[in-house]
Formats: structure tokens, C-alpha cells, sequence
């Protein structure tokens, strides 16, 4: 649930102490740049997805705007505009209840994760990498690749998901299916309420539940995490050996480590592998990458269009 918008880091900030110290623009034409990106697509055997908030943020799902006063409008008067500024700061917002936590979250977890159906992005991204082998490793957690079509066992979720929930202190390491209780939380809301017998407890501890989003120490990794991690290890090991492409997709300076650093690692480790990175505003790639690295910035769900006609051609 990071979201770039409002929080935006200074990438120059983080040129001394990382391994890209060599983050350049790239000046390219944009139609020279989609070309070469679709060559490199077509060219990989294997194609690895990093996807961040960017990704679906460029895709509609946007937190801040229509989407969040529209939608919230009970909860910004209720909690003051102040704090109820967009869905990301509203989701740090300390609710005093139990029952204000849940309906708050029952409402963003319907708003995000169950309502929209697959946004085109994600569906034409599926059709640009559907032919070839392919993994998606996201830290976002609104389930669009499942939706657009992409198998669960391809797909390594780092950060949890918007539709489980888990124990808030991670007692046991399982999670839950929270689909049907935030439907029925969503029809019995009042003043931003769910009524005290909706709220969900430990069936182990007995002690409260939580998001399954990764926010602190206690977030739970179950068997499928594991499973998926394993996975995405293999893939990556795998890649080592190919001519393979990583897709990277709004990934902004929030959580770096877990995508953007790693995939400029590997592309600095393995010369038969290389870097497309669509990201709005910092699409600065390492200049030592050459022609194995393209950086388009600017509007994603355009350029993932571009690419998928391209692809078609
Ligand atoms: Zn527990």
C-alpha cells in the first residue's frame, strides 16, 4: 500500500551509498525507446515483472482525488480532512475502535481490491508477456495481476494482500480469506461502524486481528508466502542462465530493496540480462547499463499500450 504520490524522494539523494551512482535520464526519443523495449521483449527468453505502486496508480487506481472524496466522503468528515488527506494516510489514521478499524478497512479492501475488475494495464501487460516465461514479483497488494489473468504460482506478492487478513501479533502464521466478512461489513457500516459482532478475533490467541499487509514485525510469511518466495528464487536463478528482461514497473525510492535494487544487481551481475523501468517521474536508469538498460518515464498505462501494439505487430 506505498504510495509515491506525496512522498515523493529526491533520487539524488540516494546516488552516494547505493551501487548506482550513475543514474542518468536517458534522452532518447520516446518512439526510439518503445522500439528498443519491444526488441529487447521480443529478443528474452524469460521476462521478470517488478511491479510497484506506480504500476497501479498509472493503471486508475489511484489514492488521492475523486476516488478517495468520493468514496470517503463519511469517513473525511467524520476523522477531519486534515488526517483524511488521501487512502494512504488515512490507512495510518489510529482508530480508536476496533469497529472504526475494520470500517475503515473493510471500505478500502472493497474500494481497491474488490470492486475494480482487471485494469487494462495489467491486462495488456499480460498480453505482452503471456507467450514467453514469465514471474511477477509486486509489492502491491490490490490483486490485479491474479485478475488480469497472470496464475497465482507465477506470482510472488511480497507485502500481503487487501483481501486476508491475519493475527495482530502474527501468533500463528496463517491467514484468512476476509472477502465475505468485509462484504458484510460493507452492508452493516454505520457512521463509519461495523457493528461489534462483525469484528474479527484470533481464533489462537483470541487477541485481534490485522490487515495481511506488511506494516510491521508482526506480518505473517505462511506456507504460500514461503511457497512463492521459493519460487521466485528459482526464476531468478533460473534467468541467470537466459537471455531474460526485467520489466520494472512504478517502482519509486519507498521500498527499494525490495525490487529496484535487487533487479539493478542482477543486470549488473549477468550481461545477458536487461532493464526496462517505466516510472512516471524517475525513470533514471545506471548509465554503465549502456543499451541493456531503457528508462521511460512519463505515462505507464500509455507506454504499456504502446509496447502491447507493438507486440502485435
Ligand atoms: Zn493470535
Amino acid at each position: 500500500m506505498k504510495q509515491s504520490q506525496k512522498r515523493k524522494t529526491d533520487w539524488s539523494q540516494f546516488l552516494s551509498g547505493v551501487p548506482a551512482g550513475d543514474y542518468i535520464f536517458q534522452d532518447t526519443p520516446y518512439e526510439e525507446q518503445i522500439e528498443q523495449a519491444s526488441a529487447l521483449i521480443k529478443e528474452a527468453d524469460m521476462i521478470l515483472i517488478g511491479a510497484g505502486a506506480g504500476a497501479s496508480t498509472a493503471a486508475g487506481l489511484t489514492y488521492s482525488g475523486e476516488r478517495f472524496t468520493g468514496n470517503f466522503s463519511e469517513f473525511i468528515d467524520k476523522y477531519g480532512s486534515m488526517y483524511m488527506t488521501d487512502m494512504y494516510a488515512a490507512g495510518f489514521y489510529p482508530f480508536p475502535t476496533q469497529e472504526a478499524k475494520w470500517g475503515y478497512w473493510s471500505k478500502h479492501s472493497m474500494i481497491n481490491r474488490f470492486l475494480p475488475p482487471a485494469m487494462p494495464l495489467y491486462k495488456q501487460l499480460y498480453e505482452i508477456v503471456k507467450e514467453k516465461e514469465y514471474f511477477v514479483l509486486t509489492t502491491n497488494v490490490d490483486h490485479q495481476f491474479q485478475k488480469a489473468g497472470f496464475p497465482t504460482e507465477r506470482i510472488f506478492a511480497t507485502q500481503g494482500d487487501y483481501g486476508n487478513i491475519q493475527c495482530e501479533k502474527g501468533c500463528h502464521p496463517k491467514i484468512y480469506d476476509a472477502e465475505d466478512l468485509f462484504r458484510q461489513m460493507d452492508q452493516a457500516r454505520r457512521d463509519c461502524l461495523v457493528p461489534s459482532y462483525m469484528v474479527p478475533k484470533c481464533p489462537v490467541c483470541g487477541g485481534n486481528m490485522a490487515m495481511h499487509l506488511r506494516c510491521d514485525r508482526y506480518f505473517v510469511e505462511d506456507h504460500n508466502w514461503h511457497e512463492a518466495a521459493g519460487r521466485y528464487g528459482n526464476f531468478q536463478k533460473r534467468m541467470e542462465q537466459k537471455k531474460g528482461v526485467l520489466l520494472e514497473l512504478g517502482v519509486g525510492f519507498n521500498t527499494p530493496t525490495i525490487i529496484r535494487f535487487p533487479f539493478e544487481k542482477m543486470v549488473r551481475e549477468n550481461r545477458n540480462l536487461s532493464l526496462i523501468r517505466l516510472n512516471m517521474d524517475e525513470a533514471v536508469v545506471p548509465k554503465s547499463f549502456g543499451d541493456r538498460a531503457v528508462g521511460i518515464g512519463g505515462d505507464m498505462a500509455q507506454a504499456i499500450s504502446d509496447l502491447n501494439s507493438r507486440d502485435n505487430i
